[in-house]
């Protein structure tokens, strides 16, 4: 699919549909989702995902690392993380990753090709200098990571000077992902997060100097105390930095769910009419500004790799959101890592506690896991074209998979008709194509493929009458650790 411009009209009907149609659900970083995982496959069904990629003609790897750990709390924070300032706990935590990779790298046998490697978190720059050479030292013990794959890290701008940038550079890391959020310091204060912009462009112009290739930087809107206005000139700022990618997430609130929540002044919170005009404002300034928008919360710049690759139709997404690189099997590594090998998906324990536990006792520390089906594959991939790409070739799929599209999927095409008939897709017997004002609620366009939603029909949002008057809330889901 081409990336035309979010034109004035597509904002203007998003605008008017938004109360109605709810763009809430999943981000299929995974399909099916990670709500779906289940105990029964745990890491008996591990291993016999990891003999199966063993058994396969090599092929190369993406990799996950999550580091839990961060100095303080933000207050609208929904990922798995431990709050310390004891860098002892740290110190613990790498050697448990090195006991992970080498159990996990002996099932798989030789040394396997990383085209993409990511650490999130947490606060991965948590680590020291050392502790940080020594978690890359074990990955490159059991793993090849060329220096021309993607290899990304997360950085708090609050907790890394250019010494320590210029290290990421040394130990290989080629893209930098910088939680931002606000820059409105009333805003910054409500949250917990003080970041003056100053701190955050000296390791952007560090990150530039040092020849990374590309910096991203997150934003959210709907926080306390955040207008239009203010966001707006949070959103100039930004741009003054250039950054190659910007994800700009909404902020739910929900307390009952993530305990830090509960600090953040309900009242100051921008009503959802105000949060509607942030978005909307927001992406008729960045897309003015020259950024693609990439779908869901994504922008880049037209050079993107990403913008490239979907311009080239072969954007894909993993547990790393949009990716180039989303067909390789996936090593998670770390408390709540989801890795994705061999048609099964496997998540690791959720606690310290029961992670140390497990490699004590010489087991891979898997939690829950779900093995997919010749139909779920099929589904993953329909999804997967319509939120990437936009476009649905049904011959391809029906050649694919040995189908009759339009027998398989006869009710789904009866729901598509429905958004059809509010603009969202267009769609004959060869080809199904979401519209302009799709790609902005593309997460509802996928749910109507989603087996296990049609199931459960109650968690499937009709469409609703033309009385809600404010946009449903798309739940800020954090990026690595909590994906459904
Ligand atoms: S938002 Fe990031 S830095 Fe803040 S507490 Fe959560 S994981 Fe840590």
């Amino acid at each position: 699919m081409s990336s035309p411009a979010l034109d004035r009209r597509a904002l203007s009907d998003f605008r008017a549909l938004a109360g109605r149609i709810d763009g809430n659900g999943p981000r299929y970083t995974s399909y099916p989702t990670a709500d779906r995982f289940h105990n029964r496959l745990g890491e008996a069904g591990y291993h016999a995902a990891l003999a199966d990629c063993r058994a396969a003609a090599p092929a190369p790897l993406s990799l996950y690392l999550h580091i839990p750990f961060c100095e303080n709390i933000c207050y609208y924070c929904g990922c798995n993380k431990v709050i310390t300032r004891d860098h002892g706990r740290s110190a613990k935590y790498v050697h448990y990753l090195a006991k992970e990779m080498a159990l996990a790298a002996a099932h798989i046998g030789g040394r396997r090709q990383v085209l993409q490697s990511h650490w999130g978190g947490g606060t991965p720059t948590f680590l020291n200098p050392d502790e940080m050479r020594r978690v890359m030292a074990s990955l490159h013990e059991h793993f090849d990571l060329p220096a021309d794959g993607e290899h990304s890290i997360e950085i708090d701008p609050r907790r890394v000077d250019h010494a320590r940038m210029a290290l990421l550079a040394e130990l290989g890391f080629n893209r930098v992902s910088l939680g931002v959020q606000d820059f409105d310091p009333e805003v910054q204060q409500a949250i917990h997060r003080v970041q003056p912009f100053e701190e955050t462009r000296a390791v952007v112009d560090a990150a530039r100097e040092l020849g990374f290739r590309s910096v991203s930087l997150d934003l959210i809107y709907g926080l306390p105390h955040q207008t239009t206005a203010r966001f707006n000139a949070t959103v100039e700022q930004v741009l003054t930095l250039r950054p190659d990618r910007l994800s700009v997430y909404s902020y739910a609130h929900l307390p009952h769910v993530f305990k830090p929540q509960r600090r953040i002044d309900e009242n100051a919170l921008p009503s959802a009419g105000e949060k509607l005009d942030i978005l909307v404002s927001t992406i008729e300034r960045l897309t003015a500004a020259g950024y693609v928008y990439i779908g869901m919360d994504h922008f880049a710049l037209p050079d993107d790799d990403l913008a490239v690759a979907q311009r080239e139709g072969r954007l894909q997404r993993n547990f790393q959101g949009y990716s180039t690189h989303a067909g390789y099997d996936q090593l998670g590594f770390g408390i709540s890592a989801i890795g994705a090998v061999a048609g099964r998906y496997v998540q690791n324990a959720r606690t310290l506690d029961e992670y140390y536990a497990s490699l004590d006792a010489g087991h891979l520390p898997v939690m829950r896991g779900f093995a997919m089906n010749q139909d779920d594959h099929l589904r993953r991939e329909i999804i997967g074209a319509l939120m990437c790409n936009g476009v649905l070739d049904v011959a391809q799929i029906e050649a694919r998979h040995g189908i009759d599209f339009a027998h398989a999927f006869a009710a789904e095409l009866a729901d598509l008709d429905r958004l059809a008939e509010d603009g969202l897709v267009r769609r004959d017997p060869h080809r199904i194509e979401v519209t302009l004002l799709g790609r902005l609620l593309v997460r509802r366009v996928a749910m109507v493929f989603d087996r296990y939603l049609r199931e459960d029909a109650a968690r499937l949002p009709a469409v609703q009458p033309a009385a809600n008057d404010g946009v449903q809330p798309v739940r800020f889901v954090p990026k690595y650790s909590r994906v459904v």
